[in-house]
């Protein structure tokens, strides 16, 4: 048995990076990163799920496949003891998940929450990308209750917790993750950085962060349930391994979702706005 020490939830609003970095800190030798943890209410289901499998595994997962959701030990100390790993990273978005899942705890298990910033113009745009027929004001308003409620759990949360910003881990991430490292209370290691080389079970998030592991690890490619959409694909088969800013949204949102996102949410967005 590992016995669990840390909890590390990372929060922020969905298309924020919350993978990649799950991925960087899961990386480290006493950490294990299970995505977004939510997904678990998908395990059992009997009808074909795209969150059902590790993406990384698919249905032969080593973690997932021995998860027993109506264990008793909490979630977190389960991940502990089949990973081998003290320190359990969740990237669960939704905040009554987070709510609960940090009121559970035991007082034996220290929890840690990592907000994770980016430019809401950036998720609108990223969000258009993959929702094409929802309208763009629906979007908009779903970011801000997303962000609303975020933002007043963070305030209340009474762990150890930091903001940071996505575009700031990707163009300094050394420094960055060092200073994460500090925050865990973990030692900095090196090749955390290169996450794709370590192995990963993450259930749900971005799949084209996640396809990075898959260019990287030609076991992997084999069991991946990851289907990528042909308007990613192009963008990320070109994508080198190293972390790079992504900035699509400045051409790729037009200029009047520009306008349309400043006048419902550029008050709000002041302290995610990023424009370097
Ligand atoms: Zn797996």
């Amino acid at each position: 048995m590992t016995k669990n020490d840390k909890v590390i939830f990372i929060c922020g609003a969905p298309h924020s990076g919350s993978t990649l970095l799950g991925l960087i800190l899961g990386s480290h030798s006493t950490c294990f990163y299970g995505g977004e943890i939510n997904k678990i209410q998908f395990l059992n289901i009997e009808e074909e799920h795209e969150d059902k499998y590790c993406k990384m595994c698919g249905s032969s997962c080593p973690i997932w496949n021995n998860f027993d959701v109506s264990d008793k030990k909490g979630i977190y100390q389960q991940l502990s003891d089949l990973s081998h790993k003290p320190n359990i990273i969740d990237s669960t978005k939704n905040v009554d998940w987070l709510k609960l899942n940090y009121k559970n705890l035991n007082s034996t298990q220290s929890s840690y929450l990592i907000y994770i910033l980016r430019d809401g113009r950036a998720v609108f745009n990223s969000q258009q990308r993959k929702y094409k027929n929802i309208n763009p004001n629906e979007l908009i308003e779903k970011w801000i209750i997303h962000v609303r409620s975020t933002n007043s759990f963070y305030d209340t949360f009474e762990g150890k917790k930091i903001k940071i910003h996505y575009e700031e881990l990707s163009l300094k991430p050394e420094e960055t993750v060092k200073k994460l490292c500090n925050f865990l209370e973990i030692s900095y290691e090196e090749s955390m950085i290169q996450y794709y080389l370590h192995k990963h079970h993450p259930l749900g998030g971005n799949t084209g962060t996640q396809y990075l592991i898959i260019k990287a690890q030609d076991d992997v490619k084999e069991n991946t349930p990851i289907k990528l959409s042909e308007r990613n694909k192009y963008y990320y088969s070109d994508h080198p391994l190293e972390i790079k800013l992504d900035l699509r949204w400045k051409k790729e949102l037009n200029k009047d979702l520009k306008k349309l996102f400043e006048i419902k949410a550029g008050s709000l967005n002041e302290s995610f706005q990023w424009d370097d």
